[in-house]
């Protein structure tokens, strides 16, 4: 419940902003894409496909800690689901529905036209349809719940890799800490002449408007053994996967991918710490037996992917690295709130 700040009042903006553009869109489909009820009541009702799991996860935008305070209100709407998404790809789920807990300081129209415009766009591109949600003043936080399916016992999960298994990355890792980095750098400290002007705006670009690899994750269903996306940096995230799994893992530090952005702009050990601990890459990282390997290498290709194997898994636990044939501990331990030094920004 909000109190009314703007001509329209809390029910006059939910109705302009979110109900009338998604009933148009959910009317635009064919089946209802699931809809039976979508926004105006007290909650939505929706249908899955026969023989599926419902798949459900929600992630919290904070500004000021997941994104700088004066980020554009596109990319905030955008990144808001495409996190979600991230999550979803990471489960092999196809996403369906969304909702939406919004607060914020004031109601203005600009900003509100702005964030509808980036979240329906990246809505559009992946199908998902808005049908409920919250709308409150208060401190800038946006909440993103994200629903979807999977045929049951498909879901990719962080249990199943085994020893033997390769472990593999999609896209590259850590242009969207080093663009978050240069976006909140003090103007005039950035280098920015020439052919290197491209190269932050490129990784600028991956901070404000990640691609959620769903495409891939649905792709990746019988063929991963298992997998989680990248969002707190490879060395807070791997030892999650490790440890549901039981197995020990291994990287070779070198064969991380890095953009042509990212070597443009920092030094190569700079570039491989951004990979290891930055966040934010909302990558895949999977696990998959050596013979089903090519298969999702060539469903990558397909999505023109790339997919590269940074280490393997073996028996035992925890999880070491090298660089360069050189046993090696990276210097960050990757993302945590309510770690000791939680200040950086991140999901
Ligand atoms: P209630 O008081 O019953 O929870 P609300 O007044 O909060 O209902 O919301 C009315 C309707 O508008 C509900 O269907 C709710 O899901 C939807 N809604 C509210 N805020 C949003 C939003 N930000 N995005 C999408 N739907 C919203
Ligand atoms: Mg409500």
């Amino acid at each position: 419940m909000m109190t009314p700040s703007f001509d329209l009042g809390e029910f006059g903006l939910i109705r302009r902003y979110f109900q009338e553009h998604e009933a148009q869109r959910t009317a635009a489909l064919r089946d209802q894409g699931g809809v039976v009820l979508g926004i105006g009541d007290d909650a939505a009702l929706l249908r899955l496909p026969e023989g599926t799991d419902l798949v459900a996860a929600v992630d919290t935008l904070v500004a000021g800690r997941h994104f700088p305070s004066g980020t554009c209100a596109h990319s905030i709407g955008y990144r808001a689901l495409a996190v979600n998404l991230s999550d979803l790809a990471a489960m092999g789920a196809t996403p369906a529905w969304a909702t939406l807990a919004l607060t914020m300081p004031a109601a203005e129209a600009q900003w509100l036209q702005e964030f509808c415009a980036g979240l329906f766009d990246i809505a559009q591109q992946h199908g998902v349809l808005l049908v409920g949600g919250d709308t409150t003043r208060g401190p800038l936080t946006v909440s993103v719940q994200i629903l979807g399916s999977v045929p049951r016992g498909a879901a990719l999960r962080r249990d199943g890799a085994k020893p033997g298994d390769v472990l593999a990355v999609s896209g590259t890792l850590g242009d969207s800490g080093a663009g978050l980095a240069f976006a909140s750098a003090a103007p005039g400290a950035v280098d920015r002449r020439g052919a290197r002007a491209a190269a932050v705006d490129a990784l600028i670009r991956r901070f404000d408007y990640p691609t959620p690899r769903v495409q891939f994750g649905i792709a990746a269903r019988h063929l991963a053994s298992a997998a989680m996306d990248v969002s707190d940096g490879l060395v807070g995230d791997l030892p999650k996967l490790a440890a549901a799994s039981g197995v020990h893992a291994h990287v070779d530090v070198e064969r991380l991918p890095l953009s042509a952005a990212l070597r443009a702009t920092v030094s190569e050990p700079q570039a491989r710490e951004y990979a290891l601990a930055a966040g934010d890459d909302y990558e895949l990282l999977l696990a998959a037996s050596p013979a089903n390997y090519p298969k999702l290498e060539a469903a990558a290709r397909q999505l023109n992917l790339t997919l590269s194997i940074i280490g393997e898994l073996s028996s035992g636990s925890g999880v070491s690295w090298s660089a360069d044939g050189v046993a090696c501990m990276p210097a960050s331990s990757g993302f945590d709130h309510f770690g000791q030094a939680s200040t950086q920004i991140t999901v």
